[in-house]
């Protein structure tokens, strides 16, 4: 399965600048070994994410995610989307096939 290309409204920020509390959206990493379980902040289902999410995030799932989105954009706030540095090296690598 190809990974998916980073949408280009997202930015690409270093995991050192992300905020205390920012979403980290858990997707695609159950298939990998090295990920780690943790409970969604908001729904509480079981989510997987990369081990370099800074711990200060809140790891939610994307179904709770998406809504939350929608609820901020209604609100007329809505989230900056962004991926870390580290994340975009390993969709790269994996377009590759490393
Ligand atoms: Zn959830």
């Amino acid at each position: 399965m190809k990974p998916p290309d980073i949408p280009k409204d997202f930015c690409v920020v270093p995991t050192a600048e992300v905020e205390e509390g920012t979403l980290w959206v858990c997707a695609d990493a159950t298939n990998r070994r090295d990920s780690i379980e943790a409970s969604c902040a908001s729904c509480g289902s079981k989510v997987f994410h990369r081990p370099y999410a800074p711990e200060k995030t809140r790891k939610v799932c994307i179904a709770c995610a998406l809504t939350l989105m929608e609820e901020a954009e209604a609100a007329g706030s809505p989230f900056t989307p962004a991926v870390t540095t580290e994340t975009a090296a390993e969709l790269e690598a994996q377009k590759k096939g490393n």
